[in-house]
């Protein structure tokens, strides 16, 4: 039987505010000199771990061309936002954010919008978060994307690695490395939902 609640609310009271709030949103994103993209971008090395700061990775992430996250990429690094390392002897190379990069961060319009959720009340915010993690886990899979999800939720995770190990204390068992607390909260372009 449908509470009060239900009978108040259908899925348009959800879509309609989640569009409006991404174009409002969205019309910030060119402050700073950036374009949307390169904020998504900056956003994106932010949040991935260490298997996951990649070129490719970032083109799978955001669903782009690799000409354009090659474009992407070239215009931070001109803008000193983010920095290139090597990654290893393939020559492939991993992509940081600089002092500057994390300055610019710092003020991003969806970084400020995380402080005004914060300010909602544990309950409802703890409510939406489960709902809106569903309706995105939902539609990923419908489009066939990687889910690019954290470790808790991962089959390879493993949360007593190795004993005595400092740089723990999880483990993953895909890429047979140790991960720190910090590493299990950042995202990963392997992450494969437990079942
Ligand atoms: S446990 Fe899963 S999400 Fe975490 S690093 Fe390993 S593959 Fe990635």
């Amino acid at each position: 039987m449908s509470s009060d609640d239900d009978e108040a609310s259908d899925g348009r009271a959800i879509a309609w505010p989640l569009e409006r709030l991404a174009r409002v949103i969205r019309a910030r994103e060119h402050e700073d000199g950036l374009n949307p993209a390169q904020r998504e971008a900056l956003r994106y090395l932010a949040r991935a771990n260490r298997f996951s700061n990649t070129p490719g990775a970032l083109t799978r992430y955001l669903g782009a061309t690799k000409g354009t996250i090659s474009q992407t990429v070239m215009a931070l690094e001109r803008k000193g936002l983010i920095a290139k390392a090597a990654r290893d002897a393939r020559k492939s190379v991993r992509l940081s954010l600089t002092e500057k990069g994390r300055e610019t961060l710092a003020r991003d319009p969806w970084v400020a919008f995380e402080a005004a959720a914060e300010a909602l009340g544990g309950k409802t915010r703890r409510r939406m978060q489960r709902g809106l993690e569903d309706l995105l886990s939902r539609e990923v899979k419908r489009a066939g994307l990687d889910s690019f999800g954290m470790c808790s939720s991962c089959r390879y995770f493993r949360e007593r690695g190795r004993e005595g190990d400092a740089k723990g204390p999880h483990l993953c068992m895909l890429f047979e490395d140790t991960l720190s607390r910090e590493d299990a909260d950042r995202i990963c372009i392997e992450h494969a939902a437990a079942s």
